[in-house]
């Protein structure tokens, strides 16, 4: 029997791309109810509609910086409400502080007074641009605190302080992890990060958009091995942070050349400005998440790659107007 069957559990931020695949998770494993939070301002209610067909499981409208309120016992919190993508958190940068702020501290109340596990979504952001490499766990970082990226690094790097006090003042059994980037299924096409930039670009044969040389380095981790890491996780008694994220390193141009190969075409590469304070090199140190957890990714980019685009296929075809045919037309068919 799974861990998670019978338990309660809230998501925050639960119709977002990681969010849709984590209550899709805890579903399956037979979780008596799971309950998401958002107000889909980067998430979309499509990506959990149809997840009431695995189990019990509530989509709630639910801006998280205000007070949460529920009734009856909960097991876990995971909190993964925030925007996630440069484009998203540089358009949204108040939001962005503020759910990192007072979402998360409202999740953690939340967590406090029903003696329930919290689990934070953190971010290799912490790292910044680092100076350390790979990263591992008890390297501080080197973050710009009024740069473009700063309403998203400081947002999470309060989360990480504060879900510590918490911690630390109450009690609260409370996890930490650090993801690096991950892609898949659900991620919006335009939400401007490099995977479904690359691939949208790829299906549409157009070119490849590569910011600055295209010699910055991303490790990708699939999601479905990411979900796997945060059950993990929240399911240990490990309460310092731990990174979850695929160690396979590679340039943005070797990424490009991977999406061609995966779908089989796509245009030429496009040199354009790289943005501010773009980190020029990340891997993620798995040792503890390997050590303590006994997790490391299993899926490999080309695979995974194969899924993505799988689904992007599909969703490019659903999502694009369906052709009109006039009457008289149709009757001539
Ligand atoms: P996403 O934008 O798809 O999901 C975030 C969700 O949070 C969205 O559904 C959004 O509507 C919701 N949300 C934002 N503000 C909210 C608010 N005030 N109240 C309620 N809901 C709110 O992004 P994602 O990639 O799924 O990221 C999920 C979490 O994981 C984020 O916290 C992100 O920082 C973290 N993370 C993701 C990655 C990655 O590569 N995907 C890497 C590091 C960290
Ligand atoms: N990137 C790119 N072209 C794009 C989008 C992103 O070259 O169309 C680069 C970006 O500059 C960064 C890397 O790809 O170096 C990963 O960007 P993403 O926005 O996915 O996430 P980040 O790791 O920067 O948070």
């Amino acid at each position: 029997m799974n861990e998670f069957h019978g338990k309660r559990i809230v998501v925050l931020g639960g119709a977002g791309f990681l969010g849709s695949h984590l209550c899709e998770r805890l579903l399956r494993e037979g979780a008596e109810e799971v309950i998401s939070l958002d107000n889909f301002i980067t998430g979309d209610p499509r990506n959990v509609a149809e997840l009431q067909m695995l189990g019990d499981f509530l989509s709630v409208r639910h801006d998280v910086t205000d007070p949460i309120r529920i009734a009856g016992p909960v097991d876990y919190v995971f909190n993964l409400a925030s925007p996630a993508s440069p484009i998203d958190y540089a358009q949204l940068p108040i939001e962005t502080l503020r759910v990192g702020a007072l979402g998360t501290e409202n999740g953690l109340r939340l967590a406090r007074e029903k003696g329930a596990v919290f689990l934070q979504a953190s971010t290799s952001e912490i790292y910044g641009d680092p100076f350390v490499h790979p990263q591992r766990e008890d390297y501080w970082g080197n973050v710009n605190p009024i740069g473009p990226r700063s309403v998203y690094d400081e947002a999470k790097r309060y989360g990480e302080a504060i879900v510590m006090a918490y911690h630390r003042t109450y009690g609260v059994r409370t996890r930490l992890a650090r993801i690096f980037n991950t892609y898949g299924p659900r991620m919006r096409l335009a939400d401007g990060r490099v995977v479904p930039a690359f691939v949208g670009q790829a299906l549409r044969g157009e070119d490849f958009t590569v910011f600055g040389d295209g010699s910055q380095t991303r490790s990708f981790c699939y999601v479905r091995d990411l979900i796997d890491g945060l059950a993990r996780l929240a399911l240990s008694n490990v309460t310092e942070p731990v990174n979850l994220g695929n160690p396979r390193e590679m340039t943005i141009l070797e990424f490009a050349e991977a999406v061609r190969a995966a779908a089989g075409g796509g245009g030429r590469i496009l040199f354009t400005p790289l943005p501010k304070d773009d980190p020029k090199q990340r891997r993620p140190d798995i040792t503890r998440a390997r050590t303590l957890l006994g997790w490391e990714p299993r899926v490999s980019l080309e695979e995974g790659l194969v899924e993505t685009l799988a689904w992007f296929r599909k969703a490019l075809a659903v999502r694009a107007p369906a052709p009109l045919v006039e009457f008289n037309e149709f009757a001539r068919m």
